[in-house]
């Protein structure tokens, strides 16, 4: 098999990461969580207290190295080296992470490693504009979607899962807060990419899902 590129694209609690980790898993690629990246960015940024000064934020991304470990279902991340994974899935990162991912120089950094991690082939990248912007290219492209009631009782659920105290309509209220800013921002707003199939989740099982996924990739990839 060539260096095959899958990528899922989608917004906040469509379901993504889970599928593209399962995916990965089955195929026996590599899972790209282009999520994880960014969410690193903004836990730095908010423990240096300048996550609304976008030009200090340009400066902290500014040649830093972030890499990426997919282990027994955990993406672990590395910034410079140092593991920042248990803290990037916070409230408090959740609430920040669209306005820094929307900062231009730190999207042209991001996807910059993103590309390069591509290179090696053999992946399920996943994230909002991994198939228009990182992978156009992509040997599948894949849009999720979901209501934003589906998506944030999906949300609620995770953090009640992981004993993270919140409430339904802070949930429901930052993913729509994150949508508005995914939609509307300049740099790489979320949009559905040419040629990519679109598959509503909202009233399937994440196992229908992963029929329907697979389905899709056996059309266009060989494997066993
Ligand atoms: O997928 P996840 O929820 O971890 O992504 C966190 C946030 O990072 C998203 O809400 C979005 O604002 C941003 N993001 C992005 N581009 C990507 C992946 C994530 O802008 N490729």
């Amino acid at each position: 098999m060539s260096k095959i590129i899958i990528a899922i694209d989608g917004p906040a609690g469509s379901g993504k990461s889970t599928i593209a980790k399962m995916v990965a898993e089955r195929l026996n690629f590599t899972y790209l969580d282009t999520g994880a990246m960014y969410r690193a960015i903004t836990y730095l940024a908010l423990q240096a207290g300048i996550v609304d000064d976008e030009k200090e934020v340009n400066k902290l991304v500014e040649g830093l190295d972030v890499t990426l470990n997919f282990e027994n279902g955990l993406t672990h991340v590395f910034v410079d080296g140092i593991e920042v994974t248990e803290h990037i899935r916070t409230p408090e990162v959740n609430s920040k992470v669209s306005e820094i991912a929307a900062m231009p120089f730190v999207r042209k950094e991001l996807v910059r490693m993103q590309q390069s991690m591509g290179k090696v082939g053999n992946v399920v990248a996943e994230g909002r504009d991994t198939t228009t912007v990182v992978f156009p290219n992509a040997d599948l492209k894949i849009y999720l979607d979901a209501t934003v009631d589906v998506r944030a009782e999906r949300r609620y659920k995770e953090y009640l899962e992981k004993g993270v105290p919140v409430n339904l309509d802070e949930v429901t209220e930052n993913i729509r807060k994150r949508d508005r800013i995914d939609s509307g921002r300049e740099a790489s707003p979320l949009l559905v990419a040419e040629n990519a199939i679109e598959v509503d989740t909202s009233n399937l099982t994440v196992d229908e899902e992963f029929e329907i996924l697979i389905e899709n990739i056996k059309k266009k990839i060989n494997f066993n």
